[in-house]
Formats: structure tokens, C-alpha cells, sequence
């Protein structure tokens, strides 16, 4: 029998979740509870302002890096300015199916599982990416588990294929 896979990469939908309701460690948390901590109280990525969930989602020059490339791929306007606009736009299509919607869902879910990844990275790992590096993870990431959905062929759908470069075979 032919199974429609789930339309969100769970640990992504998961990660996604979690910063919707502000749960990451970030290091304000993470400094609060350690004083002893030696964590710099900047933000990894950028060096530049306090760290914390806020900031890092929100206000962060890298994080607008890669949102700032990524957000066409979403299918969002690029005149969407940041990051908050963004998700606050999803929560009215949480619930939709078309594929504009499971697109936006799934970039948006990427792009904050990888600009996390790349603050733990930094700060745990002492390891660097560049933004296009991040970019580039997520653009396979997303490109692959798009190839394993099926999308009806609407304008959207045909919109879609080719901003991702899908082949015909994405379609029902
Ligand atoms: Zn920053």
C-alpha cells in the first residue's frame, strides 16, 4: 500500500515547537543556572549582542541571513523582514495542507533546526559554518524530503517544483 509520508521532518516540527514556546537553552538559561559558567554572553553567531532566544531567532544578523535567502524558497514575501513575521504568518496555515503551506511549514522548521544546530555548534563544539553553509543544509535537507511528497498540480505545486528543482515525479 502506498503511504503518504508525514509532511514534517519531526525533529524539525519538534525543534520548531520548542522555540514557539521559548524552551531553548540559550545562554541567559543556560548562565542563570551555572554562575560559575565561563560562556561568553554573546551570541555565537554574530558576536556581537547579548545572547538569548529573542536574539537569536529574532534579531540575530546571521539567523537574517539565512532567513533573508531562504524566505522566497518558503514561498514568503521578501519583503517579510524578519524571522517573528514569519512565524506568526504560519500559525493561521498551522493547520493547512496545500502544498504552499507544508512548503512554508517545512523551511521555516529547517531554517530554525539548523541556525540552532550552528549556535550549539559554536558554542559546545568550537566548530564554525558560514550562513551559505547553513543555507546549504538546509536546502538539501528540505530538497530531499520534498522528493519523497506528493504534491497536487496546482499553480502552487508547479511554482514550487520549480524553485526546488523537483522532477514531474512529485506530482500526484
Ligand atoms: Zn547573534
Amino acid at each position: 500500500m502506498f503511504m503518504v509520508p508525514p509532511l514534517c521532518i519531526p525533529r524539525h516540527a519538534f525543534n520548531l515547537w520548542l522555540i514557539i514556546k521559548q524552551r531553548l537553552k540559550s545562554q541567559d538559561k543556560i548562565c542563570s543556572w551555572d554562575v560559575s559558567s565561563s560562556l561568553s554572553m554573546l551570541c555565537p553567531l554574530c558576536d556581537l549582542q547579548p545572547d538569548s532566544n529573542e536574539h537569536l531567532f529574532f534579531e540575530c544578523s546571521f539567523s537574517q541571513q539565512v532567513w533573508n535567502y531562504m524566505k522566497k524558497y518558503a514561498g514568503m514575501s521578501t519583503s517579510v523582514p524578519i524571522f517573528s513575521s514569519t512565524l506568526a504568518s504560519l500559525i493561521p496555515i498551522a493547520k493547512r495542507k496545500s502544498s504552499k503551506s507544508v512548503i512554508a511549514k517545512m523551511v521555516v522548521a529547517a531554517c530554525t533546526y539548523f541556525i540552532w544546530q550552528e549556535w550549539n555548534w559554536r558554542l559546545f563544539k568550537k566548530n564554525k559554518r558560514t550562513a551559505k553553509q547553513v543555507i546549504d543544509c538546509i536546502m538539501s535537507c528540505v530538497r530531499l524530503k520534498l522528493l519523497s511528497c506528493k504534491f497536487k498540480k496546482s499553480n502552487d505545486g508547479v511554482l514550487f517544483s520549480r524553485l526546488w528543482n523537483l522532477p514531474d515525479s512529485v506530482f500526484i
